[in-house]
């Protein structure tokens, strides 16, 4: 017997049903009317990029570069994709062909590769002549036949072995892509700064949990100002003028999503500001640090305990018990600012003060990407775990010319819409995931089409086209349908009328309209039914 074939959606990623999707219609269109009002404009970014442009923006030894995403080759078109015994001798000859036209890398690896695939692919054609048809009945023959698989293996595993093209990842991220746009379309031959924001899917190898996904969705803001400065060896010389310049852009930035939040009525809201230096003051406090963890190293856990070597700030950022007595008595950064970036620390509060945002300062909190320099802010907000953290921002001057564009100021958050979403939901604020809410009438069907008999039909088809051109959700049964039926129906669709359409109401162009919350009932011909729907939704909203 077959087994029944059964699919799921991949472990990590989930399907967002309605009504909740409604919830997520609201939440990204307050977005775009809120950033509106700051200036920002929509871009939106492929969904995957080259791989090294996220290994140069967010930095090879993140966590994210290397374990968490989802890379795979973009090869030619038109090659074959699952090889096994039957296609590898084409696979072969179709790419020895486009390694001659340059369709794939020519490099010394590939071309030994095919060779030797096509050499053991020929030896297994040869013995697969030769052994007699019986072997494939009788075990008696197994060793000839196991030498025979073994080639086929062989050939088909070097053949999956040949790198038909470059590497390409599903973007974990989108700061590195907006630079990447930037670059791209010269957009700093635009007034600056440029202002851009975007939404969409992210995709990142994690450990799923609740408020953690392997596909899930941030909005994400950036702002980017090209600068004539000298950028002698790489270090930022800064005038006093632009450092409080950048803190009133950074307070704005800032001020911007927490007024998106409380558009929303997050509940919970907490706003955390920390300056992490810049490449001037940064290193000689990292070094510091590593050297102060050197000596406790004994005392922490194992991930830290790596840390130490491969990122020691992120020891800062630990969640483990009993390293917290420990990371307290660590040196701050605070203490170790550059005469520039105390002052822009400084100015990034009184911005925000200004603007009477309410902030608290975390001298642990750093971000887990690279780019980042002086302000990074995070905000948590209430109902979500460990998971709390619902946006994370900062500012990267910088990164663009890291990825070959002209020098470049930056500064961006992004806000993970999933764990917004959740925490909203959680407040009460929103429905709750999961099954259809009809009773709560959140479909929002405004007019269930009771018609009945054949000539009733037409005038029902025209009733639903006139309704939802005024704007009303209409449904229309696909049959005929007995009125006690039809009235059951309109009421577990919760809808708030049902217009019922008899022989006698096409004859006398007469309609009867239902109030199914009431059961009051009237008797209108068609403009002025439609006049009242038109004025009790006007009350209603
Ligand atoms: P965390 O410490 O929670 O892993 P992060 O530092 O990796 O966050 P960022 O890369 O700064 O997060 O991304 C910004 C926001 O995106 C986070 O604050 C969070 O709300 C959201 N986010 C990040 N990773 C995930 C994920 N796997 N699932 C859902 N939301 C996520
Ligand atoms: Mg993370």
């Amino acid at each position: 017997m077959a087994t029944k074939i059964k699919f799921q959606a991949i472990r990590g990623t989930r399907d967002l049903l309605p009504p909740e999707t409604a919830v997520w219609n609201r939440v990204e269109q307050t977005a775009h009317s809120v950033f509106a009002t700051f200036g920002f404009g929509e871009i939106r970014v492929p969904i995957f990029e080259s791989t090294d442009l996220f290994a140069r923006a967010v930095g090879g030894e993140t966590d994210i570069v290397s374990k968490e995403m989802y890379s795979f080759t973009d090869g030619p078109v038109g090659l074959l994709q699952r090889l096994d015994f039957s296609n590898v001798g084409q696979f072969l000859d179709e790419i020895a062909e486009k390694l001659q036209r340059d369709e794939i890398p020519k490099t010394a690896e590939n071309t030994l590769t095919i060779e030797r695939a096509k050499e053991v692919f020929a030896a297994f054609k040869k013995a697969s002549g030769k052994i007699p048809v019986s072997a494939f009945a009788s075990s008696s023959e197994s060793d000839s036949l196991k030498e025979y698989t073994e080639m086929a293996y062989e050939a088909i595993y070097l053949a999956n072995r040949i790198s038909t093209g470059d590497s390409v990842s599903l973007r974990p991220e989108a700061t590195a892509s907006v630079c990447r746009a930037y670059i791209e379309h010269n957009m700093q031959q635009l007034p600056q700064p440029v202002k851009l924001y975007c939404m969409g899917p992210m995709f990142r190898r994690e450990r799923p949990q609740k408020g953690r996904y392997r596909q899930f969705y941030q909005i994400d803001a950036e702002v980017l100002e090209a600068v004539r400065k000298e950028v002698a060896s790489g270090e930022w010389r800064v005038a006093s003028k632009e450092l409080a310049k950048d803190a009133a852009v950074d307070a704005e930035v800032i001020q911007m999503v927490m007024t998106f939040f409380d558009k929303l009525e997050l509940q919970g809201v907490q706003l955390d500001i920390n300056s992490i230096g810049d490449r001037n003051c940064r290193p000689k406090y990292v070094e510091l640090l590593r050297a102060e963890l050197q000596k406790v190293k004994d005392k922490l856990g194992p991930d830290s305990q790596r840390r130490i070597e491969t990122n020691p700030l992120r020891v800062l950022d630990s969640k483990v018990k009993e390293e917290q007595s420990i990371i307290e008595n660590l040196p701050r950064i605070g203490d170790h600012l550059c005469d520039e970036c105390a002052e822009n620390y400084k100015a990034v509060k009184r911005e925000l003060d200004l603007r009477g945002v309410k902030y608290g300062e975390n001298w642990r909190l750093v971000r887990g990407l690279d780019y980042y320099m002086r302000t990074t802010f995070e905000i948590t907000a209430q109902g979500l775990g460990s998971q709390n953290a619902v946006c994370g921002g900062g500012r990267y001057d910088g990164l663009v010319e890291l990825l070959g564009g002209p020098p470049t100021k930056g500064i961006g958050f992004a806000i993970g819409e999933d764990r917004l979403i959740l925490s909203l939901q959680e407040s009460g604020k929103e429905v709750a995931s999961g099954e259809w809410r009809v009773a709560s009438g959140r479909l929002g069907v405004d007019v269930y089409v009771a018609w009945m008999g054949g000539s009733a039909y037409a005038t029902a088809i025209r009733a639903a086209k006139d309704l939802r051109k005024a704007g009303f959700s209409v449904e229309l049964p696909p049959v005929e349908q007995k009125f006690g039926k039809a009235l059951g129906q309109a009421d577990k669709l919760g809808a708030k009328y049902a217009l019922i359409l008899g022989e006698n109401e096409v004859a006398s162009g007469e309609w009867t309209l239902k109030t199914l919350a009431d059961g009051s009932q009237l008797k209108l011909p068609e403009p002025a039914l439609i006049d009242h729907l038109r004025k009790s939704k006007a009350v209603s909203s």
